[in-house]
């Protein structure tokens, strides 16, 4: 029996707890990884406090890199010694997965929330009140982890573990959106805005400017816009042309005036703040698109003016992990951060593990846009 330490949270708006746990024999699709790091994103939050129903107690953790130690029967992607990071999950046999549109998959909400293996079992054993586990095929609050297979990404051995651990989730949704879903380039856009600077809006910002610089022959404009003055600042190092702090400025006006009254080409919505996602849809020019990739709590509903939706060929749509093939994509992002063109670290900030609770105190606060958690 393989003993592990897991980061808990035993009931509803608990904090995390240290405890030692047994994990549960590898299934042929499964892979043990020694975890080096394990990076936080909202979503552990939102369930820690109910917003995202699960059953507690609940083991977390949706971003991690590490080594793997080993392997399941029938898996083919890694093996032992392999580095990696784990991503997302999904069940690989739907009509979706089949097409490597895996952030779409039908199974996505059993496979990511579903609190266990897809047969009901733990990967995690408990003598009482079973813990919920499986986060995102995952669970990487728990050091080793038992890994889906679908959930991991082999990467180069030479990249630094830590800093890129975060590519699993949120930075992987921000720079996805720009890639695989706004295309700039592609589609012509002059004017794109960012709204909600934070780790995922940075790494939107971040994709936006390696596309404006390495196609100089098609310039466009990068606005984000936040209440934030620091993050507006960082965006600005990042490489916003514009910033808006829309506590201070009329946001119509001054987009107006930044797009010679035309609206917005693009944007893409990393706030989830329901007034944001109005104001955005409000913004849009002719033949515009709107990506929504933060999330208000399930059951709100966006307000659009369909008439001017259909005479503007204006489109709005929804996002998961980017529109991003995991296995493809984060290792073309870690290459884009080795050659320094995707800057992770200088949104990061690494604390011990048993210092969790101040890691997310810290992010819920707005000091850390990234935190991560070292296992050693
Ligand atoms: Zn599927
Ligand atoms: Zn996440």
């Amino acid at each position: 029996m393989v003993k592990a330490t897991a980061l808990v949270v035993p009931e509803l708006n608990a904090p995390f707890e240290m405890r030692t746990v047994e994990l549960d024999e590898l299934r042929p699709n499964e892979v043990l990884v020694d975890l080096k790091a394990t990076s936080i994103c909202h979503t552990d939050l939102a369930v820690q406090a109910g917003k995202i129903p699960m059953p507690f107690p609940v083991v977390l953790g949706h971003e991690g890199a590490g080594v793997v130690r080993a392997v399941g029967s029938n898996v083919k992607d890694c093996e032992a010694g392999d580095h990696v990071i784990l991503s997302y999950n999904f069940c690989g046999e739907c009509r979706f997965c089949k097409e490597k549109k895996t952030y779409q998959c039908e199974k996505s909400a059993a496979c990511n929330f579903g609190g266990s293996r897809q047969d009901g079992s733990q990967t995690i054993l408990s003598d009482s009140t079973p813990f919920s586990t499986c986060f995102f095929g995952q669970s990487s609050f728990c050091n080793p982890a038992v890994v889906q297979e679908t959930s991991i990404v082999k990467i180069d051995e030479k990249l630094p573990l830590p800093v890129v651990c975060a590519l699993g989730c949120g930075f992987q949704t921000g720079a996805g959106a720009i890639y695989n879903v706004v295309k700039p380039i592609e589609r012509k856009v002059q004017y794109l805005a960012i709204f909600g600077i934070g780790g995922v809006g940075c790494a939107s910002v971040m994709a936006a400017h390696h596309l404006a610089t390495t196609n100089p022959s098609t310039p466009f404009e990068i606005i984000a816009i936040d209440i934030n003055p620091e993050r507006l600042q960082l965006a600005k190092t990042l490489g916003a042309t514009h910033v808006i702090d829309s506590m201070k400025e009329d946001l119509k006006s001054t987009v107006m005036t930044i797009t010679a009254g035309r609206g917005l080409d693009a944007a893409v919505d990393c706030s989830g703040n329901m007034h944001v996602i109005n104001g955005m849809l409000d913004l849009l020019g002719v033949g515009s698109l709107a990506v929504t990739v933060g999330s208000p709590p399930a059951g709100t509903k966006a307000s659009v003016d369909v008439f001017d939706l259909l005479i503007g060929c204006k489109t709005y749509c929804g996002c998961h992990q980017g529109w991003a093939y995991a296995k493809e994509f984060i290792p073309s992002l870690a290459e884009l951060y080795a050659k320094g063109q995707f800057p992770l670290e200088s949104l990061q900030k690494t604390y011990p593990v048993q210092d969790i609770n101040t890691a997310c105190k810290d992010m819920l606060k707005g000091d850390v846009l990234k935190p991560v958690l070292l296992w050693e």
